[in-house]
């Protein structure tokens, strides 16, 4: 059944930079095969759970051989069909193979961290390619007959028939003449002792001891401690046992974390775990399938699922670990597990938990605070909407900019409020697309004469999210560009206004009456003419745009204009109005206000040529 078939372009690209890598972190092509072999045992293992007969001495060999400077290394997992091995080895079905070889483009070829992350990408096995001139990988799935792949890396590989009776894969490393070192067991056991002694499965290396009667017996030696390593006191884990162990774990790749929780539960249900919050967003967070992975679920030290989604509440997903229950029983399908009540309380244990280290982090380690909600922040929010039970502590994590604070600084919600003069009783905001857009918003202009800091929301999510905040520390959330606008200090004034400019409210009303739905005055700004302001129930325009952006049909909802009546140009019509001006002088006034109000929120201008000859038109006049 011999075969030779091409690997896919990206394959081919990606195995390219793995012969020529000039990495200088090689070993971790050994961690990466390691864990391939173990994640094959907790395959096959958890299919022995309900059928005993698959039962085996589960374990992972390396055996170097120095004769034929091969490294092989074997595990009596899950193993692969034919297919399997089309389908996995390949071809790469994955999104990440592009993914990765566009990091590799902006990162350049050489960065130092790549080989950390080449896990993120689901694509360890390749790095096989970074020590090997030819890999020869030989498999078994069971009832399913052997099979045998190997490639030089070079723009093929051959698939034959082959003899294995144990179902399970054993790769076969042709080592690279300066790759030799890899034949030594002192260098294979402080890989496997560095980046592997967690794993749950004994690796061994086979000894050869010559005995006293020059004969030969070869004996195994175990390389790793398998100690759980969440079920050990925190104090005994060393750093880099820590970053191995979050590499094993974490979908997104790199030893990087930002902080470990260890959690031990008592009482109704008892659990170990072992959290990770990560450092970086991964490039595909929003993507659907790390959406939501989940945790790694043990029973009793017993490996069950890797992707344990009932542990965690959908917008944790960037949060990483194991727990492992005491009481969960053991020998279920997953269906089963899944409706198991106890997964719900671990759950809201475990969410307890994570909120308050990162509360404890907000309070103690600001910057790291802030690193991390810049790059999952989004996604906390999304638990405002959707964690109603912890709401009020997630309120607490929650930063945005705002308009007292140099941008690019976040504050929180108590900082604000803290922060308020006696004369303010609301949280204001405002919603946008970026900072530069809300901060020369006019609608800002009271508040800021006021000394009232105003949160600047220009995430997509916030507005959305703001619809379920009401209140924080018994104050309510008022959006400053949603309706009406009370100061009762002013209330006489806007009124007098309204009567002196009465001709003016009535004369844009009617010119503009395709876009505005009423004209008012307002003690809101200060220093623009006018504003547009959204009806409180409505949406607003950014808003609209985002609904739109995602092809949802809204209809354009027509707004408030609220004037000025301080505005010397609101006093100059007032004048035109009175003395009979050109009516299509008049109209030119109000188009151009109503486009330059747009222009200050950041809205875009519906008709922009239109505005600039309005502009010019208006200039001629002038400059005549
Ligand atoms: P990843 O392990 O991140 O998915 P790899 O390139 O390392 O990416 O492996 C690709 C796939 O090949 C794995 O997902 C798995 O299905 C299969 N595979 C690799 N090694 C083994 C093995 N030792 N036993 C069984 N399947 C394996």
């Amino acid at each position: 059944m011999a075969e030779t078939r091409q690997f896919k372009t990206e394959v081919q690209q990606l195995l390219q930079l793995m012969i020529h890598s000039l990495y200088s972190n090689k070993d971790i092509f050994l961690r990466e095969l390691v864990a391939n072999a173990a994640d094959a045992l907790d395959k096959a293992r958890f299919e022995s759970l309900t059928d005993p007969a698959l039962s085996r001495d589960w374990k992972i060999t390396i055996t170097p051989d120095k004769e034929a400077k091969t490294l092989t290394i074997s595990d009596n997992g899950i193993g692969m069909s034919a297919d399997d091995v089309v389908e996995n080895i390949g071809t790469i079905a994955k999104s990440g193979t592009k993914a990765f070889l566009k990091m590799l483009e902006e990162k350049g070829e050489n960065s130092a961290d790549i080989p950390e992350l080449i896990g993120q990408f689901g694509v360890g096995f390749y790095s096989a390619f970074m020590v090997a001139s030819s890999v020869k990988l030989i498999t078994k799935r069971a009832a399913s007959p052997a099979v045998c792949w190997s490639s030089t890396g070079e723009g093929s590989y051959e698939l034959d028939a082959a003899e294995k009776e144990v179902p399970g894969t054993d790769i076969i490393l042709y080592l690279k003449d300066d790759a030799e070192i890899y034949l030594e067991n002192w260098k294979i056991s402080e890989i496997v002792h560095r980046y592997s002694d967690f794993i749950a499965y004994p690796i061994v290396m086979p000894e050869k001891k010559v005995n006293e009667d020059k004969t030969e017996t070869v004996t195994e030696r175990t390389l790793n401690s398998q100690k759980a390593i969440w079920l050990r006191k925190p104090s005994e884990i060393s750093d880099d046992e820590y970053k191995s162990f979050y590499a094993h774990l974490s979908n997104f790749g790199g030893t990087e974390y930002l902080k470990a929780i260890h959690m031990t539960a008592e009482g109704t249900s008892e659990f170990k775990a072992l959290l990770f919050l990560p450092k970086q967003a991964p490039f595909n967070l929003l993507m659907p399938d790390i959406q939501k992975k989940g945790l790694q679920l043990y029973i009793k030290r017993m490996f069950i699922t890797d992707e344990c989604k009932e542990l965690l509440p959908d917008y944790l997903r960037f949060v990483c670990g194991v727990v492992d229950s005491s009481d969960l029983p053991l020998n279920v399908s997953r269906e089963i597990l899944q409706q198991n009540p106890l997964l719900g309380k671990i759950q809201s244990a475990v969410t307890g938990k994570v909120l308050s280290e990162l509360k404890k982090l907000l309070e103690n380690d600001r910057e790291n605070y802030e690193k991390f909600f810049a790059e999952f922040g989004r996604i906390v929010k999304e638990g405002l909407h959707t964690d109603r039970p912890n709401a009020e502590k997630l309120k607490d994590l929650v930063l945005y900019e705002s308009m007292n604070s140099e941008p690019g600084k976040r504050i929180t919600l108590k900082e604000y409020v803290n922060a308020m003069p006696e004369s303010q009783k609301d949280i204001y905001f405002i919603t946008g697309e970026k900072r530069e857009a809300v901060a020369s918003s006019p609608a800002l202009e009271y508040f800021k004469s006021k000394g009232y800091d105003v949160l600047f929301m220009t995430d997509p999510i916030d507005e959305w999210v703001m619809q379920s905040m009401y209140q924080y520390d018994q104050k309510f959330f008022k959006s400053i560009t949603k309706g009406d606008f009370e100061d009762k200090e002013l209330e006489e004034k806007v009124k007098a206004d309204g009567e002196k400019f009465a001709a003016v409210a009535e004369f844009l009303q009617k010119s503009l009456d395709d876009k505005v739905s009423a004209v008012k005055f307002s003690g809101r700004l200060t220093d623009s003419p006018c504003c547009l302001i959204t009806d409180g129930q409505a949406l607003s325009p950014h808003m609209e745009r985002l609904f739109r952006a995602m092809n949802q049909d809204v209809p354009v909802s027509k707004r408030i204009l609220e004037l000025n009546g301080d505005h010397p140009i609101i006093a100059a019509l007032n004048e035109k109005i009175a003395a009979k001006a050109d009516e299509a002088e008049l109209k030119r006034y109000a188009s151009i206000l109503y486009d330059q109000a747009l222009l200050l929120e950041g809205s875009p201008l519906p008709d922009p040529a239109a505005f600039a000859r309005e502009v010019v038109t208006l200039l001629s006049g002038v400059l005549k």
